[in-house]
């Protein structure tokens, strides 16, 4: 049953079509703790058991609430990790939040801290939707994936605490060597929780991430198109982090089926990018286009947040795609893709260069070939 939502009336979504991502991002992302009592294989975090000592405070974080409604009503912010969970003052910081206008979303880990009354206490402050990570459809492979046994039977009871609580359940996975071939059963995983939304992450090599092998560019296309073919079948969305190309492969698929161009397609652009509609505040304060990309544009401590988002020269370099250098340059769909900038950052050391992910070459492209390309 729905349990009422005791933070104050709810902030409307603003229409994505009306976000200038010049403006605004889509996304905020704050990760309130790199502390977290699980060590996934993937953690672009690299998290740690303890909190760090110069995480930001209760007050900077409202202080930082206020700057990013200063983006607009209703601007998403989701509250990260590490596991959000191991802030004690997560539940002040997300009733704040709502309260002020912002939409707050949170990922906590999977972890016996996430009990069904958490969950209810979280709905209660006003968290407008959960996101769990399942890396493996079964036990075994997800438990061995986050390197906790337990894991997975408590991300079911959180996703069923959700339920039960009227709280949107978003599943996130990753995408490596290791994980690409249980997609299938986790697609049906996805369906049985009744999640609202599949986001589908493929892997950048930070952190821990890059003691995993990534899929090879061919076999990201498949995953792609398969991943087109889900989202017309399937009861929930599906969004892809760190893949832009999935809107290529949507595109070119529907153009092969001789469909009309989708509304979306080519020109008008619905995604979103490091720096691009997408934004993240570090533990410590620092600004960077994504948590993939850990290059800052400056501390939020010391510098306004909308500031930093709309002036500074690292993010208005990102959402110039002609400023794009190799293949991404070349592309002609750079303005509804672009590449994954962090994982072209984590390759090259050059967020600006080509993403080695994407098997598309541009016809007539006779330039190199982007660093870390695997084939
Ligand atoms: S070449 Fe770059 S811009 Fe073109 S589809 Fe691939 S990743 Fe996107």
């Amino acid at each position: 049953m729905a349990r009422p939502n005791h933070a104050g009336p709810a902030s409307a979504a603003p229409d994505p079509r009306s976000i200038d991502t010049d403006d605004r991002p889509f996304v905020l992302i704050w990760e309130v703790t790199q502390a977290c009592d699980l060590a996934c294989d993937h953690c672009r975090a690299d998290a740690q058991p303890a909190r760090h000592p110069e995480e930001l405070t209760t007050e900077e974080g409202k202080r930082l609430l206020d700057e990013a409604r200063e983006f607009g009503e209703g601007q998403l912010v989701v509250l990260s990790g590490g596991d959000p969970l191991a802030r004690p003052d997560l539940l002040e910081l997300v009733e704040y939040g709502t309260e002020i206008g912002l939409r707050v979303t949170l990922t906590p880990s999977g972890t016996s801290s996430l009990t069904p009354a958490v969950v209810g206490d979280l709905a209660d402050a006003g968290v407008r939707r959960l996101a769990l990570s399942l890396d493996g459809a079964s036990a075994e492979s997800h438990d061995d994936f986050r390197g906790e046994a337990g894991s997975f039977e408590q991300t079911v009871e959180a996703a069923a605490a959700a339920r039960e609580a009227g709280l949107p359940l978003q599943i996130n996975t990753t995408v490596c060597a290791s994980t690409a071939d249980e997609l299938p059963a986790l697609r049906d995983r996805v369906a049985d929780l009744g999640a609202v939304l599949w986001s589908v992450f493929f892997l950048v090599p930070v952190g821990r991430g890059q003691l995993l092998d990534p899929v090879s560019p061919e076999r990201a296309e498949e995953i792609l198109a398969w991943l087109s073919e889900v989202s017309e079948e399937s009861p929930f969305g599906v969004k892809t982090t760190e893949a832009p190309h999935y809107r290529r492969v949507a595109i070119q698929r529907r153009r092969d089926a001789s469909e009309a161009p989708p509304e979306d397609g080519i020109g008008r652009r619905l995604g979103i990018t490091a720096g691009d509609g997408f934004a993240f505040v570090s533990h410590t304060g620092e600004l960077y286009p994504s948590g993939f990309l850990p290059e800052s544009a400056g501390s939020v401590r010391e510098e306004d947040l909308v500031g930093l988002y709309r002036e500074s020269d690292l993010f208005r370099s990102l959402r110039d795609p002609d400023a794009l250098s190799g293949k991404c340059g070349a592309c002609e769909f750079r303005h509804v893709c672009g590449g994954s900038r962090s994982r072209a950052y984590a390759h090259a050391g050059d967020p600006t260069a080509s993403d080695p992910l994407c098997a598309y070459v541009p016809e007539g492209y006779d330039g190199p070939m982007p660093a870390g390309r695997v084939d």
